[in-house]
């Protein structure tokens, strides 16, 4: 069955070209044109969206409510989200990513560049995608545990929620632990880097992960200007 994008977008133009190049990708496609209909169609919808492209300025509720939503129920915190702004919006793209968005694309898009997107994010947040290395389906570090397969993450026993990005970018740390990654390498091979994510994104996320990680977060070094480095050895956290 092919997979299904939820477009939210109140341009018919744009939603309509959209849906088509994303149909002539294999994907199927449905187009709520304000946040109302979004929420009712992700509410409904047997099985979820596979991902949702998300417009800013919708008439009834700004972009970034709705994906405030969608992170906060559990049926629907794991979607995707790729959000859509125009670039004279104010709005910050980080703060599109401290809102858990996966990803950010500034109007006017190519469409053929917004598919390739839609593919990355959805690439990585499948979890069977992997790097070569062979990890164990569940490892341990202190009190920190991963199942890799399953995209679980607990700390002390107690499990917690991750986005795809974030648990893509823990684990990349975790396959190179103990080796430095900088920013420009994250960027890479998480994000698998485009011209408009900035190295001050990987910041944003890493604060993220750790903020989530809790009593785990000192596994996750900064070398000041230089990058992050998964640590093996226990560390006392810094909360
Ligand atoms: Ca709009």
């Amino acid at each position: 069955m092919p997979e299904l994008i939820l477009i939210v977008e109140d341009e018919a133009d744009i939603a309509n070209t959209v849906a088509f190049n994303l149909q002539q990708d294999g994907f199927a496609t449905h187009i709520a044109p304000d946040a109302s209909s979004a929420l009712a169609f992700v509410a409904r919808s047997s099985p979820a969206p596979a991902l949702v492209l998300l417009d800013l300025m919708l008439p009834d509720m700004p972009g970034t409510e709705v994906c405030r939503r969608l992170r906060q129920s559990p049926a629907t915190r794991r979607i995707p989200i790729v959000m859509l702004t125009a670039r004279t919006e104010a709005i910050d793209r980080v703060v599109g990513f401290e809102l858990g968005a996966d990803d950010y694309v500034t109007k006017p898009f190519s469409v053929r560049e917004l598919v390739l997107r839609v593919r990355a994010v959805l690439r990585r947040a499948k979890p069977d995608h992997d790097t070569p290395d062979v990890e164990d389906e569940v490892v341990s570090f202190g009190n920190l545990r991963i199942d890799f397969e399953g995209h679980r993450v607990w700390v002390s026993d107690t499990e917690i929620v991750l986005t795809a990005l974030e648990f893509r970018l823990l684990t990349t740390l975790i396959k190179r632990r103990g080796r430095v990654q900088t920013r420009e390498t994250l960027l890479t091979d998480v994000w698998e880097m485009h011209g408009d994510v900035t190295t001050r994104t990987v910041d944003t996320h890493v604060r993220r992960l750790r903020k989530k990680l809790g009593g785990a977060s000192g596994s996750i070094e900064t070398l000041r200007g230089v990058g992050y480095r998964f640590q093996t050895e226990t560390v006392a956290s810094a909360d």
